[in-house]
């Protein structure tokens, strides 16, 4: 029971500091972007200067890297499967992770209208189920720490950040060199 109210007490902080829909938030979100553009850049020119594009001589092209991996007894199906296997757990953790969250009823928030501007209450919520003594059938219901009772509530899912993001991409950037140019 204590450690259910600690989890509460913990998503109510993540959730409440979540950004909102500031006239900044446009700048943020360019500044953002650009931001992961950045990353990216600095993270692909030193590995094409270093020439696993293929396009300069270096110690991570593909040829060079094919054979001194091969004699390390690493095949392109090894590498092939590795990268594939990071590609599709960098896309889908989170699609997993909110799954799993949605399912046991966390990160859910009370959908109420509170006060005269009829925005959203915002509070953690625990997921019930109960059978109505009036139908005979199961009903849920979120219930707020503000004592709300909504048959609704509001998810909020995980997103990718910049490093599961890079990862994707730098993955499927080596599924490519792996099939195509090794
Ligand atoms: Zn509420």
């Amino acid at each position: 029971m204590n450690h259910h109210i600690q989890r509460d007490h913990n998503l109510g902080h993540k959730v409440s500091s979540m950004p909102g829909h500031a006239p900044q938030s446009y700048f943020r979100r360019r500044l953002r972007s650009l931001g992961y553009s950045m990353i990216v850049m600095g993270i692909c020119f030193p590995l094409y200067y270093l020439g696993l594009f293929g396009g300069v001589e270096g110690p991570l092209n593909p040829e060079q890297l094919g054979t001194s991996l091969s004699s390390m007894g690493v095949s392109k199906v090894h590498m092939l499967v590795f990268f594939v296997s990071l590609l599709i757990f960098a896309t889908t953790w989170n699609w997993i992770y909110n799954l799993v969250s949605l399912l046991i009823g966390a990160r859910l928030t009370c959908t109420k209208k509170v006060g005269k501007t009829g925005a959203p209450c915002g509070a953690p919520v625990r997921r019930k189920r109960f059978v109505s003594r009036k139908t005979g059938t199961e009903v849920t219901q979120y219930l707020c720490e503000r004592g709300h009772r909504c048959p609704e509530a509001h998810f909020h899912p995980v997103r990718k950040g910049s490093v599961s993001h890079c990862l994707w991409m730098i993955s499927l950037a080596f599924c490519f060199i792996v099939l195509f140019l090794s």
